[in-house]
């Protein structure tokens, strides 16, 4: 076991990535604390990771309410005593289009989940991470973020987690906790799943985009975040590392008639 009894918060952990994150973590030992909005999907996520002889529970946090925030990670301490691993995945998304046809109000909602949201649980858990000088934190970014893409909020905001997660892991690299980001390409989630029911994405288009013809599964990210979060990375800080089936390294290979 690569994190036996670790104490882990994983945000948007009822569903998609953040779920198969949190029941990865427990499968090498770690105990889980699951932060969602949704009280279904995070109480079922909690029971699961219970079953399989973890210590788990759930509590109902909006990433972007500070008060929430706070509330949340004092249930962990009081619950667990400590937080070894907070893994910032909630996240949400909107519709791809130009910037000319994409409804302000997004601006505020994905900015809210996807940036305060990351900003605020790495705040109250960072303080108490460094004070234990211990700690890993990792951030759930996205190839949004490192190439252009037609999200005119998500990619902008994406890339704001990017370097967020270099700043804080060079602010508290002398403290003894790391920071890094996962990039993930295109997840089979209830996220993606949800997008192809409303014809807002096609997936034979996605799948002629990604050089190895596949989706990435939430077990993919699961692994790359359990093997950052263990002592084998333990001189990694401050990356952002793609899980994307090479869709970004297939740069400008198109233009040349590769498909
Ligand atoms: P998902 O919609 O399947 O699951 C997201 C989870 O986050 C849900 O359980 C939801 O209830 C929870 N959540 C949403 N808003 C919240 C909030 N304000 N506070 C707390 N919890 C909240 O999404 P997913 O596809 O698993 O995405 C997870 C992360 O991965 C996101 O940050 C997303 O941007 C990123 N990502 C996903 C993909 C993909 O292809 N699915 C690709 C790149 C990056």
């Amino acid at each position: 076991m690569l994190l036996k009894d670790e104490v882990a918060v994983v945000t948007g952990g009822g569903m998609g990535i953040g779920y198969a994150i949190a029941v990865g973590l427990a499968r090498e030992g770690a105990h889980v604390a699951i932060f969602d909005v949704n009280s279904e999907a995070g109480r079922k996520a909690a029971s699961d990771i219970e079953r399989s002889g973890r210590k788990a529970f759930f509590c109902q946090v909006d990433v972007s309410d500070p008060v929430g925030v706070d509330t949340g990670v004092k249930e962990v301490l009081e619950v667990f005593g400590r937080i070894d691993i907070l893994i910032n995945n909630a996240g949400i998304t909107h519709p791809s289009v130009s910037i000319l046809d994409l409804d302000p109000e997004w601006l505020e909602k994905v900015t809210n989940v996807d940036f305060k949201g990351v900003y605020l649980c790495a705040r109250r858990v960072g303080r108490e991470m460094v004070e234990r000088r211990k700690g890993v934190v990792i951030n759930i970014a996205s190839v949004a973020g490192l190439t252009s893409l037609p999200l005119p909020v998500y990619g902008p905001i994406k890339s704001a987690v990017i370097m967020l997660t270099q700043i804080l892991a060079r602010d508290w690299a002398p403290h003894g906790v790391r920071v890094n980001a996962i990039a993930p390409g295109y997840v089979l989630t209830p996220l993606l799943e949800g997008l192809f029911q409303k014809g807002l994405r096609d997936r034979d288009t996605i799948l002629r985009s990604v050089p190895m013809r596949r989706f990435i599964m939430p077990e993919d990210i699961a692994n790359a975040a359990i093997f950052l979060c263990s002592e084998k990375a333990a001189c990694i800080t401050g990356v952002t590392l793609p899980v994307d089936a090479g869709f970004l390294c297939a740069g400008g290979w198109r233009a040349y008639g590769y498909e």
